[in-house]
């Protein structure tokens, strides 16, 4: 599937833009130094921004629960999907160069004990852009754990990133994408506006869908994850061009999550 969706044939070019390319070439010529970013960064066409303001969801769960809504899909008219990364094994330092160049809104939900080592890598992808939310302090599967041990994964990782970045995190995403009641209560207790999954994870070799349509919709919240065992894969940054290759390929760019919920 994803190598349909990768094969995809390269999105059109809006005539006005074409028009600023062409003078951009004329009065600069292309050479490693002055080449935009896009093109450094393996897309044939620069990314555009999210619309702004986004357009913000309802949430009528959660006003009449008092729990956070679980989703892994945001429904909005803009042709947007959000990018995500779990855990903070990975550390390239290329993808905060790639993150700041491309202007790319990711959101990292953090754990602490695998992110902790490398507090300094996520501290240079705040500033350049990056969103830091909570993934707990030590990577358990929350469902069927009691209220106390789950609050306390949750509003430890909360503190600890508080403490850390001086970001406030409301978006939280449990490990493993397992959750229960109980985990929705201890959210809540921790600040958690809404608890978000995935509906499609990017790993090493093809794009998976968790259910609905295989392909990308509007709203859609995509994983990046990797094949651990396979040390030679693909980099992050490889990764992540394929898959934005993908979406602009729908006719679609990257939003900030955290923009719409
Ligand atoms: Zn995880």
């Amino acid at each position: 599937m994803l190598a349909l969706l990768l094969a995809g044939c390269a999105p059109s070019v809006d005539p006005i833009e074409r028009l600023g390319r062409k003078a951009a070439q004329r009065v600069r010529p292309r050479s490693p130094a002055t080449e935009q970013p896009y093109l450094r960064w393996g897309l044939t066409a620069p990314l555009p921004a999210p619309p702004h303001p986004p357009a913000r969801p309802a949430h009528p769960a959660a006003r009449t629960s008092g729990l956070p809504p679980v989703l892994d899909h945001v429904d909005t008219p803009d042709r947007v999907v959000f990018l995500t990364y779990d855990d903070g094994a990975e550390r390239d330092p290329g993808f905060v160069d790639m993150v700041r160049e491309l202007r790319l809104p990711v959101t990292l939900f953090l754990t602490d004990s695998v992110a902790g080592p490398g507090y300094g890598h996520f501290a240079h992808l705040l500033a350049v852009g990056a969103d830091l939310q909570n993934h707990t302090l030590d990577h358990p599967s929350l469902r069927g754990l009691p209220y106390a041990g789950q609050r306390a994964e949750i509003c430890g990782q909360r503190d600890k990133l508080h403490a850390r970045f001086g970001v406030r995190p409301r978006l939280f995403r449990p490990p493993y994408g397992l959750y229960d009641t109980t985990t929705l209560r201890a959210a809540a207790h921790c600040d958690v506006s809404a608890v978000v999954l995935w509906r499609a994870a990017l790993t090493d070799t093809d794009l998976r869908f968790t259910h609905g349509p295989h392909a990308l919709r509007p709203g859609d919240v995509l994983l990046v994850t990797s094949d651990d065992d396979d040390l030679a894969g693909p980099t992050l940054r490889e990764r992540t061009t394929r898959l934005l290759r993908g979406i602009q390929g729908e006719g679609l760019t990257v939003g900030r999550l955290q923009d719409y919920l």
